[in-house]
C-alpha cells in the first residue's frame, strides 16, 4: 500500500484518492480459530499537508472468518472502520513515518487491524450457546 507523493505533485494537485486490496501478512487476529479473510479494503484520501506531512484518512473494511467464540459454528462477519492519521518525513512524534516521498499505509492499516479486532467473534445475535441443527444457519 505504497503511495508515491512524486506522482501526486507531478499531476500539480495536492490530494489524491486511492483504493487497495491488502493481503496481511502478519497474523492481527488474536481469536482462537479466527482469522482474517483476505483481501482487507482500503480507501481514502491522501492529502499533502506541507512538504513533509501527509494526512491519510479514509475507511477500512475487513471480513472475519472462523469458528463462533459461543457455539463454534462456522461464520464469516464484516466490519468497517475508519481512520485518519498523519505521516511525517521530518521525525514527527505522533506521526508514521515515511521517507522518499513514499508513504506506505501498511503500519497504520496493521495497527487499525489490531486496534478494531473485536475481542469475541459471535456469529449472529440469535446465536444459541448449543449448536442447533433444527435452526437456519446464519451466515
Ligand atoms: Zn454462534
Amino acid at each position: 500500500m505504497i503511495i508515491d507523493l512524486k506522482e501526486i505533485r507531478k499531476k500539480g494537485k495536492t490530494e489524491e484518492d486511492f483504493d487497495f486490496e491488502y493481503f496481511p501478512v502478519s497474523p492481527l487476529c488474536s481469536i482462537p480459530d479466527v482469522e482474517i479473510a483476505p483481501p482487507v479494503k482500503v480507501r481514502g484520501t491522501l492529502r499533502l499537508v506541507d512538504k513533509v506531512t501527509v494526512f491519510a484518512e479514509g475507511e477500512v473494511r475487513f471480513a472475519l472468518e472462523g469458528a463462533c467464540t459461543r457455539c463454534l459454528r462456522p461464520a464469516q462477519k464484516t466490519y468497517t472502520a475508519a481512520f485518519a492519521e498523519e505521516f511525517s518525513s521530518a521525525g514527527e512524534e505522533d506521526a508514521y513515518p515515511y521517507r522518499s516521498d513514499k508513504v506506505d499505509l501498511t503500519k497504520a492499516i496493521d495497527d487499525l487491524l489490531i486496534l478494531e479486532m473485536p475481542l469475541t467473534f459471535v456469529c449472529g445475535e440469535g446465536c444459541k450457546a448449543e449448536y442447533s441443527d433444527n435452526k437456519e444457519k446464519e451466515v
